[in-house]
């Protein structure tokens, strides 16, 4: 049984998630661990890549990152989430402590296999919202209330959040977390990224400068 700390987890919550393993893991940003945490309410998996001493008196970056086949392993340029994991692990390396929840809702939860059927609709002229609502799926089907708890049981309370998404930031504070800061997470994007970002931006309401 792997130690567990759940010192901030506010009362009348309880942790859904388990940690199973924690291991090191070398990469060519820096030394991180990597952490397998699995739900106990369903069969999603979940993974933390994380470095330095977890306070829970210590504002911590953390960012959520869901799964992007596409962006995260192909470097596709249709969206920023492959520069903005790269640059969310730089930062946290830089700072000698942080931690990424990668939350594997791949296509903000609706799956790789429809999220192809959403970019052929987008093939078609259709942007990443109109294409969700063809689909019939929500325009944002995730849930963080166990990335949070990820977080609490990892020992942090404080968390500086790095993203642009102020309803992640609104879901972790719901879920009990004391939000530090909010920590702007923009990277240069390529044209294709720049259309689907101003989307984010123009309809979902995302933080970002252009
Ligand atoms: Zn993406």
């Amino acid at each position: 049984m792997l130690e567990n700390n759940h010192d901030c987890l506010p009362k009348n919550h309880q942790i859904s998630v388990e940690k199973v393993a924690v291991a090191n893991l070398p990469t060519a940003v820096g030394e991180f661990k990597i952490a397998g945490y699995r739900s106990l309410i369903s069969d999603e998996e979940f993974v933390v890549l994380f470095k330095g001493e977890m306070k829970a008196e210590v504002p911590t970056l953390v960012r959520i990152h869901s799964q992007c086949l596409t962006g995260d392993v192909f470097d596709s340029i249709k969206c920023d989430c492959g520069p903005q994991l790269q640059k969310a692990m730089r930062l946290i390396e830089t700072e000698g402590r942080g931690a990424i929840v990668y939350q594997q809702q791949e296509g903000r939860g609706i799956g790789i296999i429809n999220k192809i059927r959403a970019y052929a609709l987008q093939d078609e002229g259709a942007d990443t919202v109109e294409a969700n609502e063809k689909l019939g799926f929500e325009v944002d089907a995730r849930n963080y209330q166990q990335c949070a708890e990820i977080l609490f049981d990892l020992g942090l309370c404080k968390v500086r959040v790095m993203s642009n998404n102020p309803d992640k930031i609104e879901a972790l504070e719901k879920a009990g977390l004391q939000i530090a800061e909010r920590v702007p997470i923009e990277v240069e994007s390529q044209e294709p990224a720049a259309h689907y970002l101003k989307t984010k931006k123009e309809k979902m309401g995302h933080l970002i400068n252009f």
